[in-house]
């Protein structure tokens, strides 16, 4: 019998961290998945996944428009944002669900929360104000890799940034205040300040408008912040203000 409450403990739920624990369990091991937000990591909720089913919704959308150059006769073609995020999220939920169930199956205890190594054996597990502490063996962290292409150019650009990127994408001509954006693009308060929302911003602004010039990140004085796409859509969401 072990003197710590798990063999391994793996940080992070991502691609690398969900498909580590199942394989460390079935090694025989007794493991522990501890993510601070959703399982599957960057890739399933807020990276490959969703800009995929964005992309395909994007696709069906162009090969509407010129369905008739092959003789397919269609109504009117329209297309509602919101419905593709509708689509969108569904199949980011399907996943996590899916992922949820591999753990399960393999025995991999899955434990909410913000993990911080208190020493060689020790994690805390701090979830809505109460914390746990775990002991292992051994530790696996797999916390992040990033990088991001717009318009082909590479951008040195923080996590952090890329995810406020990404969620500011899938809300176009929306405005959003400081709290509304630290609540709803990293879900719990990383950084303990809505000022800080305001250092990412000016980065993400500075690196955006000199890659490309579709996309625009405005400040609303007094209010917060609106991120606009120069596509057909959202010169359309303008124009009807
Ligand atoms: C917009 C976008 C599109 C992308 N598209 C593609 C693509 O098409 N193909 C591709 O191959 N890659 C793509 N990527 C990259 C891909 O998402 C990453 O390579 C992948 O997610 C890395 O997996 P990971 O497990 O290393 O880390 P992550 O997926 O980042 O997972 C790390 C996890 O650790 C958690 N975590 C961090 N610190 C703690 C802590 N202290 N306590 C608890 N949990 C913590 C985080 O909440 C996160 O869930 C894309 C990324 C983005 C941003």
């Amino acid at each position: 019998m072990s003197e710590y409450s798990y063999d391994i403990v793996v940080l992070g739920a991502g691609p690398g961290g969900y498909e580590c624990a199942i394989r460390c369990a079935q090694y025989g091991k007794k493991v522990a998945l501890v993510e601070a937000r959703e399982l599957g990591g960057t890739c399933l909720n807020r990276g490959c996944i969703p800009t995929k089913a964005l992309l395909h919704g994007a696709e069906m959308f162009e090969a509407a428009k010129s369905a008739a150059d092959c003789g397919v006769t269609l109504g009117e073609v329209g297309f509602d944002f919101s419905k593709l995020a509708e689509y969108k999220d569904g199949v980011v939920n399907k996943l996590r669900t899916g992922i949820a169930g591999l753990e399960k199956a393999h025995g991999v205890k899955v434990i909410k929360g913000f993990g911080k190594v208190v020493d060689a054996h020790t994690l805390s597990v701090e979830n809505d104000g109460n914390t746990e502490s775990i002991t292992f063996d051994k530790l696996i962290i797999n916390m992040d890799s990033y990088e991001l292409i717009v318009d082909g150019k590479k951008i040195d650009t923080p996590p952090k940034e890329i995810e406020l990127l990404f969620f500011l994408a899938s809300n176009p001509n929306r405005v959003f205040t400081r709290s509304q954006l630290l609540d709803e693009v990293w879900g719990f308060d990383y950084f303990g300040d809505t000022r800080t929302i305001d250092v990412h911003v000016k980065r993400l602004r500075e690196k955006l408008e000199n890659v490309s010039d579709q996309w625009e990140l405005a400040t609303v004085w007094g209010v917060g912040y609106k991120f606009k796409l120069n596509t057909p859509q959202g010169a359309a969401a303008d124009s009807a203000k």
